[in-house]
């Protein structure tokens, strides 16, 4: 069966979109730590980071920097944290978390967003890709 996030890329569920090319697609983290908090993925699906054939991994992680660089850019954060982490959903997702304080590195802290927020931050980051 397709991973969820499979089903994101191939728009069978919906997203708060940030970039897509060919191979990685990016979009808000339905369940942030904190405003901008964003995945990106390879859209091959493959469970774990360190299964990913060496040109996917290097393309995942250039293609993390550059939405990474928006995320600075568009959100009020003393940095943006990277981390492969979880075992919910097995298809490798990079975070990039916005961080103002640790707790937010720590999925114990969450936000609730209202549907116009997330809009509003994915329109933002957006507006930054170069
Ligand atoms: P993990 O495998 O990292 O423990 O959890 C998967 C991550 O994906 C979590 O941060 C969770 O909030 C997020 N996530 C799970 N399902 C969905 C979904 O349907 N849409 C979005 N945007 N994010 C999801």
């Amino acid at each position: 069966m397709p991973s969820i996030f499979t089903k994101i890329i191939n728009r069978e569920i919906p997203s708060y979109k940030i970039a897509e090319d060919e191979d990685f697609y990016a979009f808000l983290d339905i369940n942030p730590n904190a405003k901008g908090h964003t995945l990106c993925i390879p859209k091959k699906e493959v469970d774990k980071i360190m299964d990913l054939d060496e040109p996917t991994y290097l393309g995942l992680m250039a293609f993390s920097r550059k939405v990474g660089k928006a995320i600075e850019a568009a959100i009020d954060c003393k940095r943006v944290a990277m981390t492969v982490i979880g075992l919910e959903v097995p298809h490798v997702h990079v975070h990039l978390i916005p961080l103002n304080e640790m707790k937010e590195a720590t999925f114990q802290h969450k936000v609730s967003l209202a549907p116009e927020e997330f809009s509003e931050i994915a329109e933002k980051i957006k507006s930054k890709i170069e």
